[in-house]
């Protein structure tokens, strides 16, 4: 394990211990897989399986959308690899909600989900398809009319695709700043994801909700990202994703 990662996770560890109640928050994942892996970003299934067994133990109850500031998680996935669709019996067992933010000009492109399988995954309600851009171009080093385009052509392209309202977004690599924010609000995006991580009721500016990356968490640090011991590291995220 590199040193960094040893660090940050002392840091986590640390700083859950400050942390009492079982805040709400958002978690999210790349994509999973049992043998095929569809991008270096994904979590082996038996770890995935993990992680739901400690929510679960830890008396939080998995949720579509959180509606509580103590005991509910939400489960996201950006990009749309195929490892979701190949594994969605296992989703479907466990019963889990799944918000899936989609590129929606990767669809059919190699190792991601295709527009039909797209469509079947839709029909199942524990699956909620959201907004992941149409490119996936980092929205604060682009223009305000490519940034318009981006949001804009990927909920019409889902909706229309979908035959449903696209009404959340998550932000290329986390990236953003205050005119996308504006935008998407114009573009009725209600909920716009980041990935700063903390709690959902902790809101990084109206609308924008944190989000903490739980992909390739082993047992400790994914307790302690339970508990909230990133929020600690917030501040450097923002650092590093929102500019000015
Ligand atoms: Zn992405």
């Amino acid at each position: 394990m590199a040193l960094s990662t040893r660090i940050r996770i002392a840091i986590v560890s640390f700083a859950s211990l400050f942390y009492f109640k079982k805040r709400s928050k958002v978690i999210f994942y790349h994509d999973i897989h049992s043998d095929k892996k569809y991008t270096e970003m994904s979590t082996p299934i038996e770890v995935f399986k993990n992680h739901i067994q400690i929510i679960l133990e830890n008396g939080y109850e998995i949720v579509s959308e959180i509606t509580k500031p103590i005991g509910q998680i939400e489960i996201c996935f950006d990009d749309a690899f195929l490892g979701l669709f190949e594994n969605i019996e296992l989703i479907k067992k466990l019963k889990i909600p799944i918000q899936l933010f989609v590129i929606s000009s990767y669809l059919n492109k190699k190792n991601h989900i295709n527009k039909e399988q797209l469509i079947e995954l839709n029909y199942n309600s524990l699956l909620i398809i959201s907004s992941h851009t149409k490119s996936h171009k980092i929205l604060n080093d682009i223009s305000v009319d490519e940034i318009r385009a981006e949001l804009k052509d990927s909920k019409s392209e889902l909706e229309e695709l979908l035959g449903c309202e696209v009404s959340a977004i998550c932000f290329p690599e986390g990236k953003f700043n205050h005119r996308v924010v504006q935008i998407a609000n114009s573009l009725d995006y209600k909920k716009q994801y980041s990935s700063l991580p903390g709690f959902y009721y902790n809101e990084v500016c109206p609308s924008v909700k944190r989000r903490s990356l739980v992909q390739f968490a082993n047992k400790t640090e994914f307790e302690s990202i339970l508990k909230g011991g990133d929020h600690l590291l917030s501040f450097w995220y923002k650092y590093k994703h929102y500019k000015k």
